[in-house]
């Protein structure tokens, strides 16, 4: 047997950096942008501390284009670095200084921190899309500016500068295949992206703003104007709030913000707030739904420290959620992991029950505070809450004491509630509590007349999953049946009168009879002459319930709801 290290050479890993490193070039800017923004926390938290004597002041972050020149900057008043600084976290490629800062000070006084870098790979990003890039740097400490220039080869130069300011200038020589990072439109539309809610202010160019006019100012004088910072980002979004803070008028300015074109009002929402055992703040919204979900655009966004990471939440939230709009902030979502891992990830799991769980309460103290208004919002929530109900048991078991059931008239029961009202009238031969549906009020109209006349209660299930959610229902209760008010079950519970057809002479009875059934398919169909007395149906026609239910899991149970995946196993 014979041991080694592997021997990797530089030369041989930086061009897969640069290559590989990330698939998307442009998460270079978001990577420059939060080591400024880490570098402007550090200072904050070094001054808060007494260890580093200069003022903080305010700080913004820059991003500017020199088109001319082919470059972009990107300049903070942060920390600095002084030359040694340089050499130990630039020139060693995946060593996180962030990674040292958060160690060192991590049981020091002070608040939490929030520095986003962990990889220490974030800076080698800028490779991707410049041909050569420098840093001119200076230290808060008491030294001289630091000038670092490489050009994507493992070598690099690093001299003294002349840099008055404290801070971190970064400039990206930026590769001729890779142009569009000087267009004005892309970077702000990758600022808006990545960066809409980090901490410190981002300026990028400026803007006119207009000025209320002076008192004296006449009818048709132009509003003064004047040009300041055009600052991209809102660095106290909501989410980093308490709730206690926050009025409902903040929650919906603030959807507007995530949302900008989204009109609609959300109905509710969910401010998720948890430090132990794991970190995640954010706001979940209840939109409007229509049952086709597959085109939804705004969807759930994940963060970490502020920074967005993707809009892409399947694995880390329920599949039922994902329905919801809203953030998710969370450093302890590890998203260098493939989407299969994630799911298998403790931490993950822990947080997607966690939110379960948040929704569920919330729903149940919506429920409980207003009913009425749960009520009239039933119909755009029921999806999920359906959808929940089948996918996540312990949600389905939380599920009662909030999910409903209305009927055609319009009143709503829980499931007990209902259970209670009918348990006297709508019992079966077997002693079978017999909950009556229909799902469809206008085609089975005649139907449900029929069997309000008898005194039943008849359910409006019309969602598109409710066959699943009755099989799911029925597993859970014994003794309790689900029949579509048009089904053959039906005539169990009916007394059966005297002359009830007694409209129709025997000799049209035998006509009708002899019609009927010679037209109607018996194997598909049953016919029915002597159950029904209402004079509004002389006979109804009816399909066997579990014909009914086949037909339909076969249409819903094939390519799942919504285009997300497969129904739960029935
Ligand atoms: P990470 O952010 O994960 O630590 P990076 O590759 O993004 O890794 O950055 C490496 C290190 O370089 C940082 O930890 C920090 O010490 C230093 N650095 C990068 N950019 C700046 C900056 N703008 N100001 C001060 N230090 C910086
Ligand atoms: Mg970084």
């Amino acid at each position: 047997m014979s041991q080694g290290t592997i021997n990797v050479s530089v030369e041989n890993i930086f061009p897969l950096i640069k290559k590989f490193l990330y698939s998307d070039h442009e998460i270079f800017l978001r990577e420059l942008i939060s080591n400024a923004t880490d570098a402007t926390l550090k200072l904050k938290h070094l001054t808060s501390i007494g260890e580093a004597k200069v003022t903080y002041g305010n700080p913004v972050i820059e991003v500017k284009i020199d088109k001319e020149n082919k470059q972009l900057h990107i300049i903070d008043q942060g920390i600095g670095m002084t030359k040694e600084e340089v050499e130990k976290y630039i020139n060693q490629i995946a060593f996180s200084g962030a990674e040292e800062f958060i160690e060192k000070y991590k049981d020091k006084q002070g608040d939490e921190t929030g520095i986003i870098g962990h990889f220490g790979l974030g800076f080698y990003s800028a490779f991707m899309v410049a041909n050569k890039v420098e840093i001119i740097t200076k230290s808060y400490k008491d030294e001289p500016a630091a000038h670092w220039t490489c050009d994507g080869s493992p070598n690099y130069t690093l001299e003294e500068a002349d840099k008055k300011e404290r801070g971190t200038e970064i400039i990206l020589h930026i590769s001729e295949d890779e142009t569009e990072f000087l267009e004005e439109g892309k970077i702000s539309g990758l600022l808006s992206k990545y960066n809409k809610f980090m901490p410190i202010p981002i300026k990028f160019g400026t803007r006119t703003e207009t000025l209320p006019k002076p008192q004296d100012a006449k009818e048709d004088d132009e509003a003064p104007t004047q040009e300041v910072d055009n600052i991209i980002n809102n660095p106290n979004p909501a989410w980093t709030k308490q709730p206690a803070d926050l009025e409902d008028k903040d929650y919906k300015s603030f959807y507007r913000e995530l949302y900008p074109s989204q009109f609609e009002e959300p109905l509710f929402n969910i401010h998720l707030n948890v430090d132990y055992p794991f970190n995640l703040t954010g706001i979940l919204y209840f939109p409007k739904l229509t049952n086709d979900m597959s085109v939804q655009k705004d969807r759930i966004q994940l963060y970490q420290n502020q920074v967005f990471v993707t809009d892409n939440v399947e694995g880390i939230v329920p599949e039922f959620l994902t329905m919801l709009r809203g953030v998710i902030d969370s450093p302890d979502i590890p998203l260098n992991v493939s989407r299969s891992y994630l799911q298998a990830d403790g931490a993950v799991k822990k947080i997607s029950s966690y939110i379960t769980r948040k929704v569920a309460d919330k729903l149940k103290s919506l429920f409980n505070e207003n009913r009425k208004d749960f009520e009239a919002k039933w119909n755009d929530i029921k999806i999920v809450i359906e959808y929940g109900m089948l996918s996540e048991d312990k949600f389905f078991d939380k599920s009662k004491d909030f999910a409903l059931y209305p009927t055609v008239d319009g009143s709503f029961f829980t499931f007990e509630e209902l259970k209670d009202k009918i348990k006297d009238a709508q019992t079966d031969k077997d002693d079978n509590l017999v909950i009556l549906y229909a799902s469809d009020k206008e085609a089975q109209h005649s139907y449900i007349e029929t069997a309000k006349d008898k005194g039943y209660e008849v359910l409006l299930l019309d969602s598109p999953i409710v066959s699943h959610l009755i099989q799911k229902l029925e597993g859970a209760n014994e003794k309790t049946q689900f029949v579509r008010v048009d089904g053959d079950h039906i005539d169990n519970l009916i007394k059966k009168e005297d002359a009830s057809i007694s409209k129709l002479s025997e000799e049209e009875k035998e006509t009708l009879k002899t019609f009927l059934t010679e037209t109607i398919p018996s194997e598909k169909f049953t016919v029915q002459l002597e159950a029904m007395d209402s004079s509004a149906n002389p006979f109804i026609i009816t399909e066997p319930e579990f014909m009914r239910r086949m037909k339909e899991m076969q249409q819903s149970g094939g390519g799942g709801m919504f285009g997300m995946g497969n129904m739960p196993e029935m």
